[in-house]
């Protein structure tokens, strides 16, 4: 009896080791899962069997958000993106099991759409936001690169940095065009949200008109933005940085506060 009970939980057990490991194996590599693929540069798409790629227009997005991830310094030639429409995937649930109610996610070199996009019109639509799809790919692609650089493990679920250096840093990066363009201006982008009542900004934020997104995104961009072009810093700089996100916080203010007064 006992033998059999002992064959019983060590079966049990292998076949949960298994399972497991299986899991995390498909979480890294669920290209089998998805049917249809296609290249194009540094990008390979992964997709459903009856999904209508547009494909033209995808490569333009992904061309346009490849232009501006060149402009980081995390920037690598010779890395590969590989991104999958999982939003009608079994994919979507597995990879689910990471947790976390998110639009897409990039887990290690993976990056992986959990909505529907419309490639046409260049958007991802929530129940409250329209979201800037290449500005989305963008953030991925930084986050995927973040691992790159940093290691695997440093930027993982167990242990990264301040989440305000995590998302700001990306966020930076994706929002540039608009950024550096003639009606941007940081101070006043500053004064937004310094001003705005608790309620607006308690868990999301309108970072740009019409997309809500979690406050600790737009507010990490704003500390990422002041010190790369204000401060002069670089992101491994940033990351090096042993002060508190309060204390840098407090140092922003301070100079929004004074470049108000000379205007
Ligand atoms: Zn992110």
């Amino acid at each position: 009896m006992k033998k059999i009970i002992k064959r019983t939980i060590a079966g049990t057990l292998l076949f949960t080791v298994v399972g497991i490991a299986g899991l995390i194996t498909l979480i890294f590599y669920p290209q089998s899962l998805f049917a249809n693929k296609f290249e194009h540069n540094q990008f390979v798409v992964y997709y459903d069997k009856d999904y209508n790629i547009e494909k033209e227009a995808f490569q333009s997005i992904l061309d346009n958000a490849y232009q501006l991830v060149e402009k980081s310094e995390l920037h690598n030639p010779d890395f590969r993106f590989r991104l999958f429409l999982a939003h009608d995937n079994i994919y979507n649930k597995i990879e689910g099991l990471q947790g976390g109610d998110v639009l897409a996610r990039a887990t290690a070199w993976n990056i992986v759409f959990k909505q529907d996009i419309d490639i046409v019109n260049n958007r991802m639509y929530t129940e409250r936001s329209t979201v800037d799809l290449t500005e989305l790919i963008v953030h991925e692609m930084v986050h995927v690169l973040q691992a790159d650089r940093y290691g695997l493990f440093n930027f993982s679920p167990l242990k990264h940095p301040p989440i305000w250096k995590l998302e700001g840093y990306p966020e930076y990066i994706a929002r540039r065009k608009r950024l550096s363009s003639d009606f941007y201006d940081l101070r006043k982008e500053m004064q937004r949200f310094v001003s705005a009542n608790e309620n607006s900004k308690r868990e999301t934020f309108e970072a740009v008109e019409g997309h809500f997104m979690p406050t600790y995104y737009f507010k990490g961009r704003i500390m990422t933005e002041y010190l790369m072009n204000i401060k002069g810093m670089t992101y491994d700089e940033i990351l090096k940085d042993q002060r508190t996100e309060e204390e840098v916080f407090d140092e922003m203010v301070e100079w929004m506060n004074e470049a108000g007064e000379k205007e």
